[in-house]
């Protein structure tokens, strides 16, 4: 697909013009132009030559139902992943990726061991939206949450994910509020502060991951340019300017963050009204061991004795590895199937 073109075919037409063929795309998700038929005949031919709709991708569905992987392929060739959750409170949550690879290399992370190839334009980004829209069609259900949580790390494409959320967040496309959006990062501090001044009412949640330096170094390179401090004062600013709740992700690895002694630091460090910390269940990719489930709960007594707001991932899909980074990491092979 290639919706930019879109603006190209349709040149100097009328506004009007724009708004009917945003609605078939975004609203009606027509997959081919010519069902279009509020558009006259010679632009739905130039359109079906120059923007084409189609979106390849193989599908992997989980036991429970609950999670929809896809493995996009890209037009260079590239591939990245995309998951659709749905709860049970009738949320439709998609977890996009903002780039091919990552180049910050967490050693916990299958993205990251995977290497980094560029930047996702505003259109794949888009277009994993729109891919699982077409999916939800057939039961009527429609995406309700965007959580920037697949492969790469969106403040490093800061202004293709910005000019994204504006598409998602239009009214006249898919119409997804800002607060139903969430951003992970990694921690590019300069680039919380910058996303702190846009006045945009996103989701940031931060992965931590450890509750010092020292650790945090080892797990994520990254924190050697941004060290925690810097990190924290950026949320701090964030939290400040947008009066928005953070949450910080914790994953679990056994033996290397899950003490009892880190738990406490944990808790002197993440101490906001406004925080929340979310303790993840290491979804093992090579180097590391989840923690236990006893321990997880012992460590997150210790958070909530200390007063801290504390949540808890369960296993979302285990059976199809639901942890972001990892379904690309596992499909080298040639497309199955295509949708
Ligand atoms: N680069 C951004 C967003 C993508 S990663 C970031 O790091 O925040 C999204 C989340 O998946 C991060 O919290 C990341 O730490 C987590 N993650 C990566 N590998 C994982 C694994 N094997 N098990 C569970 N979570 C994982
Ligand atoms: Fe990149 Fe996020 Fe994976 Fe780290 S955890 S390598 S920042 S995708």
């Amino acid at each position: 697909m290639d919706i930019s073109s879109l603006q190209k075919c349709i040149g100097d037409q009328q506004a009007y013009r724009l708004r009917q063929i945003k609605r078939a795309l975004y609203v009606d998700l027509v997959e081919d132009w010519q069902y279009v038929t509020t558009l006259p005949k010679n632009l739905r031919e130039l359109l079906a030559r120059s923007c084409p709709l189609d979106i390849h991708a193989d599908v992997q569905i989980s036991g429970d139902n609950f999670t929809v992987k896809a493995l996009m392929h890209l037009i260079d060739g590239k591939r990245i992943e995309t998951v659709l959750m749905r709860h049970e409170d009738g949320r439709r949550t998609v977890c996009v990726s903002s780039q091919v690879g990552c180049p910050l290399g967490c050693t916990f992370c299958a993205t990251g061991r995977g290497g980094f190839s560029r930047n996702l334009t505003i259109d794949e980004i888009v277009e994993q939206v729109l891919f699982w829209n077409r999916y939800l069609k057939p039961s009527a259900e429609k995406v309700t949450n965007v959580v920037f949580m697949g492969m790469g790390e969106p403040l490093l494409n800061y202004s293709n994910v910005l000019s994204a959320i504006r598409t998602l967040n239009d009214p006249d496309g898919f119409g997804i509020g800002a607060r139903r959006i969430s951003i992970s990062t990694s921690g590019i501090a300069p680039k919380i502060r910058k996303l702190a001044n846009e006045l945009l009412q996103v989701n940031l949640a931060l992965s931590l991951h450890a509750p010092n330096d020292c650790i945090r170094s080892q797990l994520m390179p990254i924190n050697k340019q941004f060290p925690l401090k810097q990190v924290m004062s950026a949320v701090s600013d964030y939290v400040t300017k947008t009066n928005r709740q953070v949450m910080f992700e914790y994953l679990m690895i056994r033996g290397v963050n899950d003490a009892d002694e880190q738990a406490r630091e944990l808790a002197v460090l993440v101490d906001h009204p406004l925080y929340f910390i979310n303790l993840i269940p290491y979804n093992p990719t090579g180097a590391y061991q989840p923690s236990s489930s006893a321990t997880i709960r012992r460590f997150k007594q210790i958070l909530l004795r200390a007063g801290r707001h504390v949540t808890q991932r369960y296993g979302f899909g285990q059976d199809i590895a639901a942890a972001c980074g990892q379904l690309a990491a596992k499909n080298n092979g040639s497309p199955r199937r295509t949708s």
